[in-house]
């Protein structure tokens, strides 16, 4: 195959046969951005597990067969301002569209297609060593002022000196930040800029974000394991979002 399109953050089905001769199949996270005939995958090794270890443990050379691409879990046109939410290898796919929006290979090279709009990354894992693409993400930050990366470890030693956490209080820091940074130029344009004008005015941008939907202008798009995928989008339901603003991809 020449090329093989798909869109970012979609997903494939992988098929084999396990040991009791029984056919089993998974889904994995297309770890890249459409690159001709070359895709990633980012897998993590489950104790005990069939399909993780099965693939970790291929051959270099062996034919895994694969179905797709399948999914909905892709970038919602027009982009908005996106704050991207995963744990683990939940990452896969925003590294699909990190590499779509800024893309450093092919014939799309040095492009940018975010438009400048703000994209953060909250990234969260147990330990540092698990924070796969660090040094991707981090050069991708140097290079674009809108594209924040922003990893928390939940279980770091000492000499860990990032953010500590889980990955849903730094999601509500940012949406709490930017409805404030709204605020403030709401009440810095009516000419007051007093606390409570602050606060009138974060309230005010709540209820405009609310009442003028179906126009959004931000998403957060979640994808993990379950339990991760409800707490962010708890909060994000506390925040007053509505269900179309958050895309996300369970893992379990
Ligand atoms: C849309 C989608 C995309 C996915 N993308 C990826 C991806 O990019 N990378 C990736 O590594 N996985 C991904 N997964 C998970 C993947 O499909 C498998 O579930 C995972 O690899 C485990 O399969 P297994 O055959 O090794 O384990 P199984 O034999 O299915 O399970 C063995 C045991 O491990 C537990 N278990 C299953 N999955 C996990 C898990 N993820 N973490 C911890 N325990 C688990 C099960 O409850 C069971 O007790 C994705 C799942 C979905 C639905």
């Amino acid at each position: 195959m020449e090329t093989f399109d798909f869109s970012a953050g979609q997903f494939l089905s992988a098929v084999a046969v396990d040991g009791r001769g029984k056919t089993q199949t998974r889904a994995y996270s297309i770890a890249s951005a459409a690159q001709a005939n070359r895709f990633d995958f980012c897998v993590n090794r489950v104790e005990g597990g069939f399909f993780s270890n099965y693939l970790i443990d291929m051959p270099e050379g062996e034919v895994v067969q694969v179905h797709g691409p399948h999914g909905n879990f892709t970038l919602r046109n027009p982009l908005t301002d996106s704050i991207f939410v995963a744990t683990g290898t939940g990452i896969a796919p925003m590294r699909g569209f990190t590499q779509w929006l800024f893309p450093e290979e092919g014939r799309h090279a040095g492009e940018d297609r975010s438009g400048g709009r703000q994209i953060w990354l909250v990234y969260g894992t147990r330990h540092a060593s698990e924070l796969y693409y660090r040094d991707y993400f981090e050069r991708v930050e140097k290079e674009h002022e809108n594209f924040h990366y922003v990893s928390t470890l939940s279980r770091a030693g000492e000499e860990w000196s990032g953010r500590r956490g889980y990955v849903q209080e730094h999601m509500s820091s940012i949406v709490t930040r930017r409805a404030e940074k709204a605020a403030a130029v709401m009440s810095s344009q009516a000419g007051t800029g007093t606390a409570e004008a602050v606060a009138e005015a974060v309230t005010a941008v709540q209820d405009v974000m609310v009442a003028e939907l179906p126009v959004f202008d931000i998403h957060t798009y979640i994808c993990g394991l379950n339990d991760m995928v409800s707490a962010v989008r708890g909060r994000l339901a506390e925040f007053g979002w509505h269900k179309k603003q958050v895309v996300f991809e369970r893992y379990d």
